[in-house]
């Protein structure tokens, strides 16, 4: 009966640990939902009969006997628990397949579904829903959609007649405040956003790429900001406090091209971005960015030897501050800085973000880091 087989060591537990009634009433006293299905007890003081797991009060082990079937207890005069539903699949079972259903829904739906429309497809409230869904995936509903929709638009981008096709497809169209208010898909078309007034326009977009929220931004002179995050509109508030007398303009949709472009580089950053980059820091900053643009992709440097490679003595901090004011991610590979024991220390736009960048070029950064400090 037990497999001698590791492999086969996740595998149910053998009907023979509920083969005697002291098993059977073990289980019972653990409330073990392993035994559910396996047999049911019933107890004579209230009539009624349980699976194993019910979470009602106990019962004395006098009053209680085991049957091998609902029929059987049934058969034998008792009654369905109201709590535990015998008679039902086991909870994890009905929990499982509610989940996998507003999966399904998730997945159909073209626009982020509702909570509340889930839960009350799963028969659950909201909250509870929230907590089974999330025990049972890993993540959110909310997460859960985004991931979806980040998938279909990689899927959709290539042969989709534009950007904004592809998010259009990809349930972006009216989901979150932001794009509801922006009209635009890409970018904020209505919205010019005016603070001081100073010359300069930019032009951005938002879209969303398979790290989350992306938000590119570019000058007459070439790309000035790569922003990525959660959302969108801390991006575009983050644009705001970068440019602040600077026009921000929604852009326009011959722009859709540089924003395919850089979530393509996004997505593949061995290629290459092939677009001008118009960056504004100090001479120091400038100098820390340029060094770390010779970084070829699957390489990491620490932050001290990236000071020593700017000539800065000890300047290991220095040059973390300069990492992080940098404002095109992923285009200044910034993610290629990690700590002389190679471990990955902070970066501008989530820890996460950094390892999965890392991964995706492909370099053994620790041993590496390791090696060169
Ligand atoms: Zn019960």
């Amino acid at each position: 009966m037990i497999s001698a087989s590791p492999a086969a060591a996740p595998a149910a537990v053998p009907a023979s640990a509920y083969d005697t009634d002291d098993a059977r009433w073990a289980a019972v006293q653990r409330r073990d939902p392993g035994a559910d299905g396996r047999f049911y007890y019933a107890v004579r003081s209230t009539g009624v009969y349980c699976r194993p797991s019910c979470p009602s009060r106990g019962a004395l082990r006098a009053n209680v006997s085991f049957h091998a079937s609902c029929l059987d207890a049934e058969a034998a005069g008792f009654r369905p628990c109201l709590r535990c539903r015998p008679t039902l699949p086991p909870l994890a079972e009905r929990q499982a397949q509610a989940v996998a259903q507003a999966c399904r829904l998730i997945e159909a739906a073209a626009e982020e579904p509702d909570l509340d429309r889930l839960a009350q497809a799963a028969g659950m409230s909201r909250f509870h829903f929230h907590r089974v869904f999330k025990a049972h995936t890993g993540i959110t509903p909310k997460a859960y959609a985004a991931a979806q929709r980040a998938a279909r638009v990689r899927e959709q981008l290539p042969g989709a007649a534009s950007v904004t096709d592809a998010l259009y497809d990809a349930g972006f169209g009216s989901s979150g405040r932001f794009y509801a208010s922006s009209g635009g898909l890409l970018g904020m078309t209505p919205g010019r956003y005016r603070s001081g007034g100073q010359g300069e326009t930019i032009r951005f977009a938002v879209a969303q790429c398979s790290l989350g929220a992306i938000l590119v931004a570019a000058t007459g002179q070439g790309i000035c900001a790569i922003l990525i995050g959660d959302e969108p509109e801390p991006l575009v508030r983050d644009l705001q406090e970068r440019f602040p007398r600077a026009t921000l303009e929604g852009a326009e949709p011959d722009f859709e091209r540089t924003v395919a472009q850089v979530i393509g580089f996004i997505e593949a950053p061995r290629l290459g971005l092939d677009l001008p980059l118009d960056v504004r820091g100090t001479a120091f900053q400038q100098r820390v960015w340029q060094a770390l643009r010779d970084i070829p992709a699957g390489q990491t440097v620490s932050y001290a030897q990236l000071a020593e490679r700017v000539g800065v003595r000890d300047g290991a901090r220095a040059v973390a501050g300069a990492c992080a004011a940098n404002p095109v991610a992923v285009a200044i590979p910034c993610h290629r800085v990690v700590r002389t024991d190679g471990s990955l220390s902070g970066y501008r736009w989530g820890i996460e973000r950094k390892r999965t960048l890392l991964e995706r070029e492909g370099g053994n950064q620790v041993a590496g880091a390791r090696d060169q400090a």
